[in-house]
Protein backbone atom coordinates (compact mmCIF):
# COMPACT_ATOMS: atom_id res chain seq x y z
CA UNK A 1 0.00 0.00 0.00
CA UNK A 2 1.62 3.25 -0.96
CA UNK A 3 1.13 6.67 0.51
CA UNK A 4 -1.19 7.55 -1.86
CA UNK A 5 -3.45 4.76 -1.43
CA UNK A 6 -3.10 5.68 2.76
CA UNK A 7 -4.33 9.43 1.58
CA UNK A 8 -7.03 8.39 -0.52
CA UNK A 9 -8.34 5.99 2.34
CA UNK A 10 -8.07 8.58 5.06
CA UNK A 11 -10.18 11.16 2.25
CA UNK A 12 -12.77 8.28 2.00
CA UNK A 13 -13.16 7.63 5.50
CA UNK A 14 -13.00 11.35 6.81
CA UNK A 15 -16.10 12.11 4.02
CA UNK A 16 -17.90 9.03 5.73
CA UNK A 17 -17.40 10.70 9.38
CA UNK A 18 -18.43 13.85 7.95
CA UNK A 19 -22.10 12.36 6.67
CA UNK A 20 -22.43 10.68 10.20
CA UNK A 21 -24.65 12.66 12.63
CA UNK A 22 -23.69 11.74 15.74
CA UNK A 23 -19.70 12.59 15.27
CA UNK A 24 -18.61 14.96 17.82
CA UNK A 25 -21.94 15.57 18.67
CA UNK A 26 -22.15 18.04 16.40
CA UNK A 27 -25.73 18.44 14.48
CA UNK A 28 -25.54 21.10 12.13
CA UNK A 29 -24.60 18.87 8.62
CA UNK A 30 -22.95 22.27 7.11
CA UNK A 31 -21.14 22.87 9.96
CA UNK A 32 -19.71 18.68 10.72
CA UNK A 33 -18.32 18.53 6.90
CA UNK A 34 -16.61 21.91 7.29
CA UNK A 35 -14.99 20.65 11.29
CA UNK A 36 -14.33 17.38 9.00
CA UNK A 37 -12.73 18.55 5.72
CA UNK A 38 -10.90 20.52 7.75
CA UNK A 39 -9.21 17.60 9.58
CA UNK A 40 -8.62 15.66 6.40
CA UNK A 41 -6.64 18.29 4.92
CA UNK A 42 -4.61 18.57 8.21
CA UNK A 43 -4.32 14.43 8.55
CA UNK A 44 -3.68 14.16 4.48
CA UNK A 45 -1.00 16.23 4.82
CA UNK A 46 2.97 15.79 6.81
CA UNK A 47 3.51 18.45 9.40
CA UNK A 48 7.55 18.06 8.66
CA UNK A 49 9.81 16.12 6.11
CA UNK A 50 13.24 16.49 6.87
CA UNK A 51 16.00 15.64 4.28
CA UNK A 52 19.75 15.51 4.70
CA UNK A 53 22.95 14.01 3.29
CA UNK A 54 24.71 11.62 5.51
CA UNK A 55 28.94 11.66 4.30
CA UNK A 56 30.87 8.92 5.74
CA UNK A 57 34.12 7.81 4.53
CA UNK A 58 34.23 4.07 3.31
CA UNK A 59 37.16 1.38 3.06
CA UNK A 60 35.91 0.30 -0.47
CA UNK A 61 34.10 3.63 -2.33
CA UNK A 62 36.00 6.18 -0.40
CA UNK A 63 33.69 9.38 0.48
CA UNK A 64 30.25 8.10 0.22
CA UNK A 65 26.60 10.49 -0.14
CA UNK A 66 23.59 9.09 1.72
CA UNK A 67 20.55 10.33 1.76
CA UNK A 68 18.32 10.26 5.04
CA UNK A 69 14.94 11.03 6.35
CA UNK A 70 13.04 12.17 9.04
CA UNK A 71 9.30 12.61 8.10
CA UNK A 72 7.18 13.88 11.48
CA UNK A 73 2.91 13.47 10.26
CA UNK A 74 1.13 14.49 12.70
CA UNK A 75 1.13 15.50 17.17
CA UNK A 76 -1.80 15.65 17.84
CA UNK A 77 -2.06 13.00 19.43
CA UNK A 78 1.27 13.28 21.66
CA UNK A 79 4.95 13.09 20.68
CA UNK A 80 6.33 12.11 17.19
CA UNK A 81 7.04 8.73 17.45
CA UNK A 82 8.12 5.82 14.91
CA UNK A 83 11.28 3.85 13.83
CA UNK A 84 14.69 4.41 11.62
CA UNK A 85 15.22 1.81 9.19
CA UNK A 86 18.05 1.21 6.87
CA UNK A 87 17.54 0.19 3.11
CA UNK A 88 18.60 0.75 -0.16
CA UNK A 89 14.62 0.68 -0.58
CA UNK A 90 14.14 4.13 1.26
CA UNK A 91 12.70 6.66 -0.39
CA UNK A 92 10.73 10.21 0.54
CA UNK A 93 7.03 9.12 -0.27
CA UNK A 94 7.32 5.26 1.54
CA UNK A 95 9.07 6.88 4.84
CA UNK A 96 6.19 9.44 4.46
CA UNK A 97 3.60 7.04 4.48
CA UNK A 98 4.96 5.34 7.09
CA UNK A 99 4.71 8.13 9.15
CA UNK A 100 1.42 8.39 8.24
CA UNK A 101 0.67 4.95 8.98
CA UNK A 102 2.26 5.49 12.62
CA UNK A 103 -0.03 8.60 13.55
CA UNK A 104 -2.98 5.73 12.52
CA UNK A 105 -1.42 3.02 14.77
CA UNK A 106 -0.88 4.94 17.78
CA UNK A 107 -4.06 6.75 17.79
CA UNK A 108 -5.87 3.01 17.40
CA UNK A 109 -3.83 2.07 19.96
CA UNK A 110 -4.65 5.12 22.05
CA UNK A 111 -1.18 5.49 23.09
CA UNK A 112 0.06 8.80 23.59
CA UNK A 113 1.99 9.04 20.49
CA UNK A 114 1.64 11.01 16.94
CA UNK A 115 3.62 9.73 13.97
CA UNK A 116 6.82 10.02 12.47
CA UNK A 117 9.08 7.67 10.53
CA UNK A 118 13.10 7.85 9.80
CA UNK A 119 15.04 6.22 7.09
CA UNK A 120 18.51 6.06 5.64
CA UNK A 121 19.29 4.54 2.17
CA UNK A 122 21.94 1.87 2.73
CA UNK A 123 21.79 -1.63 1.99
CA UNK A 124 23.54 -2.10 6.14
CA UNK A 125 24.35 -5.81 4.76
CA UNK A 126 27.34 -3.61 2.48
CA UNK A 127 28.97 -1.31 5.06
CA UNK A 128 31.21 -2.61 7.97
CA UNK A 129 30.10 -2.31 12.04
CA UNK A 130 32.65 0.75 11.73
CA UNK A 131 30.76 2.58 8.61
CA UNK A 132 27.70 1.51 10.31
CA UNK A 133 28.57 3.09 13.64
CA UNK A 134 29.16 6.89 11.58
CA UNK A 135 26.26 6.68 9.57
CA UNK A 136 23.86 6.38 12.75
CA UNK A 137 26.22 8.92 14.77
CA UNK A 138 25.80 11.27 11.57
CA UNK A 139 21.92 10.54 11.59
CA UNK A 140 21.58 11.70 14.84
CA UNK A 141 24.10 14.76 14.61
CA UNK A 142 21.99 15.80 11.29
CA UNK A 143 18.57 15.23 12.97
CA UNK A 144 19.67 16.13 16.77
CA UNK A 145 17.23 19.17 16.59
CA UNK A 146 14.23 17.33 15.64
CA UNK A 147 14.36 14.61 17.81
CA UNK A 148 14.20 14.41 21.88
CA UNK A 149 12.46 12.24 24.65
CA UNK A 150 9.71 15.10 24.61
CA UNK A 151 9.18 16.00 20.52
CA UNK A 152 10.18 12.79 18.66
CA UNK A 153 11.22 9.75 19.51
CA UNK A 154 12.60 7.24 17.37
CA UNK A 155 13.01 2.85 17.81
CA UNK A 156 14.61 0.14 15.60
CA UNK A 157 12.56 -1.14 11.91
CA UNK A 158 13.98 -2.70 9.01
CA UNK A 159 17.93 -2.97 8.73
CA UNK A 160 18.63 -1.44 12.01
CA UNK A 161 18.56 -3.17 15.89
CA UNK A 162 19.71 -2.06 19.34
CA UNK A 163 23.04 -2.15 18.64
CA UNK A 164 22.67 0.64 16.39
CA UNK A 165 19.99 2.46 18.94
CA UNK A 166 22.40 2.38 21.42
CA UNK A 167 25.17 3.90 19.21
CA UNK A 168 22.47 6.78 18.39
CA UNK A 169 21.58 7.27 21.96
CA UNK A 170 25.37 7.67 22.63
CA UNK A 171 25.81 10.49 19.76
CA UNK A 172 22.24 11.94 21.29
CA UNK A 173 24.10 12.06 25.05
CA UNK A 174 27.44 13.79 23.78
CA UNK A 175 25.25 16.34 21.66
CA UNK A 176 22.94 17.01 24.49
CA UNK A 177 25.41 16.60 27.83
CA UNK A 178 23.27 17.48 31.11
CA UNK A 179 20.05 16.82 29.48
CA UNK A 180 17.61 13.53 29.96
CA UNK A 181 18.63 10.66 27.48
CA UNK A 182 17.39 7.71 28.09
CA UNK A 183 14.06 8.34 26.49
CA UNK A 184 15.01 9.99 23.39
CA UNK A 185 14.99 6.46 21.56
CA UNK A 186 13.01 3.22 22.03
CA UNK A 187 14.25 -0.25 21.57
CA UNK A 188 17.79 0.25 23.31
CA UNK A 189 19.31 -2.64 24.85
CA UNK A 190 18.30 -4.04 28.42
CA UNK A 191 22.19 -2.94 29.72
CA UNK A 192 20.91 0.20 28.10
CA UNK A 193 17.83 0.94 29.76
CA UNK A 194 15.82 -0.44 26.97
CA UNK A 195 12.55 -3.16 27.78
CA UNK A 196 13.16 -6.90 28.18
CA UNK A 197 11.12 -8.45 25.15
CA UNK A 198 11.33 -5.07 23.24
CA UNK A 199 12.86 -6.94 20.15
CA UNK A 200 10.11 -10.22 20.21
CA UNK A 201 7.20 -7.45 21.24
CA UNK A 202 6.54 -7.02 17.56
CA UNK A 203 6.64 -10.68 16.52
CA UNK A 204 4.90 -11.93 19.28
CA UNK A 205 1.83 -8.96 18.80
CA UNK A 206 1.55 -9.77 15.07
CA UNK A 207 0.62 -13.80 15.97
CA UNK A 208 -1.67 -12.63 19.04
CA UNK A 209 -3.55 -10.26 16.64
CA UNK A 210 -4.63 -13.94 15.15
CA UNK A 211 -4.36 -16.16 17.62
CA UNK A 212 -6.61 -13.92 19.94
CA UNK A 213 -9.31 -14.01 16.84
CA UNK A 214 -9.23 -17.77 16.34
CA UNK A 215 -9.23 -18.94 19.86
CA UNK A 216 -10.65 -16.07 22.36
CA UNK A 217 -12.77 -13.70 20.47
CA UNK A 218 -14.45 -16.43 18.10
CA UNK A 219 -15.01 -18.76 21.05
CA UNK A 220 -16.77 -16.19 22.80
CA UNK A 221 -18.89 -15.70 19.48
CA UNK A 222 -19.26 -19.51 19.23
CA UNK A 223 -23.17 -19.35 18.73
CA UNK A 224 -23.10 -17.03 15.46
CA UNK A 225 -25.09 -14.07 17.32
CA UNK A 226 -23.94 -9.96 16.40
CA UNK A 227 -22.48 -11.57 12.80
CA UNK A 228 -22.91 -9.33 9.95
CA UNK A 229 -19.33 -10.53 8.30
CA UNK A 230 -20.70 -14.00 7.11
CA UNK A 231 -17.83 -15.19 4.78
CA UNK A 232 -15.04 -13.92 7.30
CA UNK A 233 -16.77 -15.58 9.87
CA UNK A 234 -16.66 -18.84 7.95
CA UNK A 235 -13.34 -18.81 7.08
CA UNK A 236 -12.73 -18.57 10.91
CA UNK A 237 -15.00 -21.60 11.50
CA UNK A 238 -13.76 -23.77 8.96
CA UNK A 239 -9.94 -23.23 10.30
CA UNK A 240 -11.30 -24.17 13.89
CA UNK A 241 -13.15 -27.50 13.11
CA UNK A 242 -10.08 -27.93 11.08
CA UNK A 243 -7.87 -27.94 13.95
CA UNK A 244 -10.33 -29.61 16.16
CA UNK A 245 -10.60 -32.85 13.33
CA UNK A 246 -6.31 -32.94 14.25
CA UNK A 247 -5.63 -31.41 11.36
CA UNK A 248 -2.95 -28.71 11.59
CA UNK A 249 -3.53 -25.54 10.66
CA UNK A 250 -0.71 -24.41 8.14
CA UNK A 251 1.63 -21.19 8.50
CA UNK A 252 3.69 -19.23 6.05
CA UNK A 253 5.99 -16.62 6.89
CA UNK A 254 7.37 -14.09 4.77
CA UNK A 255 10.23 -12.38 6.23
CA UNK A 256 12.69 -13.87 8.92
CA UNK A 257 13.87 -10.94 11.14
CA UNK A 258 12.81 -9.37 14.49
CA UNK A 259 9.60 -9.71 13.44
CA UNK A 260 8.66 -12.87 11.20
CA UNK A 261 11.26 -15.05 13.20
CA UNK A 262 9.24 -14.13 16.27
CA UNK A 263 5.96 -14.14 14.91
CA UNK A 264 7.15 -18.12 13.25
CA UNK A 265 8.19 -19.01 16.63
CA UNK A 266 5.42 -18.30 18.15
CA UNK A 267 3.23 -20.04 15.72
CA UNK A 268 5.52 -23.10 16.12
CA UNK A 269 4.91 -22.80 19.90
CA UNK A 270 1.19 -22.24 19.73
CA UNK A 271 -0.48 -24.56 22.07
CA UNK A 272 -4.42 -24.09 21.91
CA UNK A 273 -4.72 -24.89 18.35
CA UNK A 274 -2.58 -27.39 16.63
CA UNK A 275 -0.74 -25.25 13.91
CA UNK A 276 2.31 -26.24 11.60
CA UNK A 277 4.79 -23.87 9.98
CA UNK A 278 5.53 -25.14 6.65
CA UNK A 279 6.87 -22.19 5.10
CA UNK A 280 9.69 -19.25 5.21
CA UNK A 281 11.26 -17.08 3.82
CA UNK A 282 13.53 -14.29 3.82
CA UNK A 283 15.24 -11.84 0.70
CA UNK A 284 17.05 -15.01 -0.80
CA UNK A 285 15.10 -17.91 0.01
CA UNK A 286 11.83 -19.49 0.79
CA UNK A 287 12.10 -22.60 2.90
CA UNK A 288 9.24 -25.19 2.69
CA UNK A 289 7.98 -28.75 4.14
CA UNK A 290 4.38 -29.99 4.51
CA UNK A 291 4.98 -31.63 7.61
CA UNK A 292 6.61 -28.56 9.30
CA UNK A 293 9.90 -26.60 9.70
CA UNK A 294 12.04 -26.67 12.55
CA UNK A 295 11.60 -23.35 13.61
CA UNK A 296 13.46 -23.14 16.62
CA UNK A 297 16.50 -24.49 14.56
CA UNK A 298 15.80 -22.05 11.95
CA UNK A 299 16.63 -19.09 14.80
CA UNK A 300 19.60 -20.58 15.72
CA UNK A 301 21.16 -20.87 12.44
CA UNK A 302 19.85 -17.68 11.50
CA UNK A 303 21.56 -16.12 14.89
CA UNK A 304 23.76 -12.81 14.53
CA UNK A 305 22.44 -11.76 10.86
CA UNK A 306 23.02 -15.09 8.71
CA UNK A 307 20.63 -15.82 5.97
CA UNK A 308 18.26 -18.76 5.73
CA UNK A 309 19.68 -22.20 4.76
CA UNK A 310 19.96 -21.82 1.06
CA UNK A 311 21.93 -25.25 0.11
CA UNK A 312 22.21 -28.70 0.73
CA UNK A 313 25.54 -28.25 3.06
CA UNK A 314 23.60 -25.28 5.23
CA UNK A 315 20.28 -27.08 5.93
CA UNK A 316 22.73 -29.93 6.94
CA UNK A 317 24.58 -27.45 9.27
CA UNK A 318 21.39 -26.62 10.63
CA UNK A 319 19.88 -29.57 11.10
CA UNK A 320 16.63 -28.81 9.02
CA UNK A 321 14.84 -30.51 6.48
CA UNK A 322 12.84 -28.41 3.80
CA UNK A 323 12.79 -27.68 0.39
CA UNK A 324 14.79 -24.84 -1.08
CA UNK A 325 12.03 -22.71 -3.28
CA UNK A 326 12.11 -19.35 -4.91
CA UNK A 327 11.72 -16.38 -2.72
CA UNK A 328 8.37 -14.83 -4.04
CA UNK A 329 6.79 -18.82 -3.57
CA UNK A 330 6.05 -17.97 0.03
CA UNK A 331 2.73 -15.72 -1.29
CA UNK A 332 1.50 -18.25 -3.16
CA UNK A 333 2.05 -21.54 -1.29
CA UNK A 334 -0.05 -23.84 -0.23
CA UNK A 335 -1.19 -22.55 3.41
CA UNK A 336 -4.08 -21.66 5.47
CA UNK A 337 -2.26 -18.27 7.33
CA UNK A 338 0.15 -16.05 5.71
CA UNK A 339 1.78 -14.19 7.78
CA UNK A 340 3.52 -10.80 6.07
CA UNK A 341 6.71 -9.55 7.97
CA UNK A 342 8.88 -8.10 5.52
CA UNK A 343 8.34 -5.19 3.23
CA UNK A 344 5.71 -2.92 1.53
CA UNK A 345 4.01 -4.11 -1.44
CA UNK A 346 4.46 -7.69 -1.78
CA UNK A 347 0.84 -8.25 -2.38
CA UNK A 348 -1.43 -6.32 -5.52
CA UNK A 349 -3.16 -6.67 -8.57
CA UNK A 350 -0.76 -9.32 -10.32
CA UNK A 351 -0.48 -11.57 -7.68
CA UNK A 352 -3.73 -11.58 -5.02
CA UNK A 353 -5.36 -14.12 -7.10
CA UNK A 354 -2.64 -16.38 -6.65
CA UNK A 355 -2.39 -16.25 -2.71
CA UNK A 356 -3.98 -19.72 -1.23
CA UNK A 357 -4.13 -18.17 2.35
CA UNK A 358 -7.45 -17.77 3.69
CA UNK A 359 -5.94 -15.42 6.97
CA UNK A 360 -3.62 -12.57 5.93
CA UNK A 361 -1.73 -10.90 9.02
CA UNK A 362 0.20 -7.82 8.43
CA UNK A 363 3.48 -8.10 10.45
CA UNK A 364 5.69 -5.24 8.05
CA UNK A 365 4.08 -1.91 7.48
CA UNK A 366 1.55 -1.79 4.23
CA UNK A 367 2.51 -5.40 2.41
CA UNK A 368 -0.83 -5.34 0.65
CA UNK A 369 -2.18 -3.00 -2.10
CA UNK A 370 -6.25 -1.58 -0.99
CA UNK A 371 -7.25 -3.47 -4.62
CA UNK A 372 -5.63 -6.86 -3.40
CA UNK A 373 -7.79 -5.78 0.27
CA UNK A 374 -10.87 -5.01 -1.29
CA UNK A 375 -10.45 -8.49 -3.49
CA UNK A 376 -10.17 -10.43 -0.15
CA UNK A 377 -13.03 -8.72 1.48
CA UNK A 378 -15.29 -9.96 -1.10
CA UNK A 379 -13.57 -13.66 -0.88
CA UNK A 380 -13.92 -14.20 2.63
CA UNK A 381 -10.41 -14.22 3.30
CA UNK A 382 -9.22 -12.68 6.90
CA UNK A 383 -6.40 -9.73 6.67
CA UNK A 384 -5.54 -8.39 9.61
CA UNK A 385 -3.98 -4.95 8.69
CA UNK A 386 -1.02 -3.67 10.02
CA UNK A 387 -1.73 -0.76 12.34
CA UNK A 388 -3.64 -3.31 14.05
CA UNK A 389 -1.29 -6.44 14.22
CA UNK A 390 2.30 -5.05 14.20
CA UNK A 391 1.90 -2.29 17.39
CA UNK A 392 3.28 -4.58 19.90
CA UNK A 393 7.00 -2.94 19.68
CA UNK A 394 5.67 0.73 19.81
CA UNK A 395 3.38 -0.15 22.99
CA UNK A 396 6.35 -2.24 24.71
CA UNK A 397 8.62 1.27 23.54
CA UNK A 398 6.18 3.28 25.36
CA UNK A 399 6.85 1.32 28.41
CA UNK A 400 10.43 1.50 27.66
CA UNK A 401 9.87 5.14 27.66
CA UNK A 402 7.86 5.12 30.59
CA UNK A 403 10.58 3.32 32.43
CA UNK A 404 12.75 5.50 31.23
CA UNK A 405 11.47 8.60 33.51
CA UNK A 406 11.81 6.16 37.05
CA UNK A 407 15.15 4.91 35.87
CA UNK A 408 13.44 1.09 36.61
CA UNK A 409 13.32 -1.83 34.45
CA UNK A 410 9.66 -3.67 34.16
CA UNK A 411 10.51 -7.48 34.15
CA UNK A 412 9.58 -9.45 30.69
CA UNK A 413 6.83 -11.09 32.28
CA UNK A 414 5.65 -7.41 33.19
CA UNK A 415 6.26 -6.08 29.66
CA UNK A 416 4.49 -8.84 27.90
CA UNK A 417 1.31 -9.01 30.03
CA UNK A 418 0.88 -4.91 29.62
CA UNK A 419 1.57 -5.30 26.21
CA UNK A 420 -1.30 -7.68 25.72
CA UNK A 421 -3.31 -6.48 27.89
CA UNK A 422 -3.29 -3.03 25.90
CA UNK A 423 -3.45 -5.22 22.66
CA UNK A 424 -5.87 -7.47 23.16
CA UNK A 425 -8.43 -4.11 23.63
CA UNK A 426 -8.25 -2.61 21.00
CA UNK A 427 -8.19 -6.03 19.03
CA UNK A 428 -11.54 -6.71 20.73
CA UNK A 429 -12.67 -3.40 19.91
CA UNK A 430 -11.76 -3.56 16.18
CA UNK A 431 -13.11 -7.23 16.18
CA UNK A 432 -16.35 -6.78 17.57
CA UNK A 433 -16.78 -3.70 15.17
CA UNK A 434 -15.98 -4.91 12.12
CA UNK A 435 -17.54 -8.76 12.16
CA UNK A 436 -21.15 -7.10 13.19
CA UNK A 437 -21.14 -4.58 10.53
CA UNK A 438 -20.97 -4.85 6.37
CA UNK A 439 -19.09 -3.35 3.97
CA UNK A 440 -16.15 -2.37 5.03
CA UNK A 441 -12.68 -4.11 5.12
CA UNK A 442 -11.12 -4.19 8.56
CA UNK A 443 -8.68 -1.66 7.37
CA UNK A 444 -11.29 0.42 6.89
CA UNK A 445 -12.52 -0.43 10.34
CA UNK A 446 -9.18 0.49 12.12
CA UNK A 447 -8.93 3.64 10.02
CA UNK A 448 -12.06 4.75 10.85
CA UNK A 449 -11.50 4.08 14.49
CA UNK A 450 -8.49 6.08 14.52
CA UNK A 451 -9.39 9.07 12.79
CA UNK A 452 -12.30 10.04 15.03
CA UNK A 453 -10.03 9.78 17.61
CA UNK A 454 -7.47 12.23 15.88
CA UNK A 455 -10.39 14.67 14.68
CA UNK A 456 -11.95 14.52 17.92
CA UNK A 457 -8.43 15.45 19.45
CA UNK A 458 -8.07 18.15 16.92
CA UNK A 459 -11.54 19.41 17.56
CA UNK A 460 -11.55 19.70 21.22
CA UNK A 461 -7.72 21.26 20.68
CA UNK A 462 -9.21 24.40 18.99
CA UNK A 463 -7.74 23.44 15.53
CA UNK A 464 -10.95 23.07 12.92
CA UNK A 465 -12.09 26.21 13.11
P1 LIG B 1 14.49 -7.15 9.85
O1 LIG B 1 15.47 -6.36 9.09
O2 LIG B 1 14.83 -7.69 11.19
O3 LIG B 1 13.99 -8.40 8.97
C1 LIG B 1 13.47 -8.27 7.67
C2 LIG B 1 13.34 -9.65 7.05
O4 LIG B 1 12.71 -9.51 5.78
C3 LIG B 1 14.68 -10.33 6.79
O5 LIG B 1 14.54 -11.73 7.01
C4 LIG B 1 14.92 -10.07 5.30
O6 LIG B 1 15.78 -11.01 4.68
C5 LIG B 1 13.51 -10.16 4.78
N1 LIG B 1 13.30 -9.49 3.51
C6 LIG B 1 13.77 -8.30 3.10
N2 LIG B 1 13.40 -8.07 1.84
C7 LIG B 1 12.67 -9.15 1.45
C8 LIG B 1 12.02 -9.51 0.26
N3 LIG B 1 12.04 -8.71 -0.80
N4 LIG B 1 11.36 -10.70 0.21
C9 LIG B 1 11.33 -11.51 1.29
N5 LIG B 1 11.93 -11.21 2.45
C10 LIG B 1 12.59 -10.06 2.52
O7 LIG B 1 13.18 -6.21 9.93
P2 LIG B 1 11.99 -6.29 10.97
O8 LIG B 1 12.29 -5.40 12.12
O9 LIG B 1 11.63 -7.72 11.19
O10 LIG B 1 10.83 -5.56 10.16
C11 LIG B 1 10.06 -6.25 9.18
C12 LIG B 1 8.84 -5.43 8.84
O11 LIG B 1 8.06 -5.20 10.03
C13 LIG B 1 9.09 -4.03 8.27
O12 LIG B 1 8.08 -3.73 7.35
C14 LIG B 1 8.96 -3.12 9.46
O13 LIG B 1 8.60 -1.80 9.11
C15 LIG B 1 7.82 -3.80 10.19
N6 LIG B 1 7.75 -3.47 11.60
C16 LIG B 1 8.81 -3.72 12.42
C17 LIG B 1 8.70 -3.39 13.76
C18 LIG B 1 9.82 -3.72 14.73
O14 LIG B 1 9.60 -3.51 15.93
N7 LIG B 1 10.95 -4.24 14.31
C19 LIG B 1 7.54 -2.80 14.26
C20 LIG B 1 6.47 -2.57 13.40
C21 LIG B 1 6.59 -2.92 12.07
Amino acid sequence: MKRTETQALIETVMSDLAERSSFLGIEDDEKRRFVCGSAKEILKTTDKVIKSYIRVSTEKDGIVRIPAYRVQHNNISGFYKGGIRFSEFVNEAEVENLAILMTLKNALHRLPYGGAKGGVHVDPRKFTDKELNLISKKYVQRFSRDIGPNHDIPAPDLGTNEKIVDWMVGEFKTIHPGEPYLGSFTGKSVENGGARGRREATGRGTFLSYSWLLDQWSGTHANGTDINRHKQWDTLKTLRQQAEDGKAIRVAVQGFGNVGGVAALEAYQYMEYNHRVVAVSDRFTTLYHEDGLDVKKLIEYTKNGRDLPSNREQLLEAGVTAQVKPVEDVLTIDTDVLILAAIEDQIHQDNMEDVKAKVLIEGANAPISLEADDYFEREGTVVIPDILANAGGVIVSYLEWKQSRVTELFTEEEIIENMSKQMIETLKNVYDTYFSSVGQTMRTTCFTLSLERLTSLLYRHGKLF
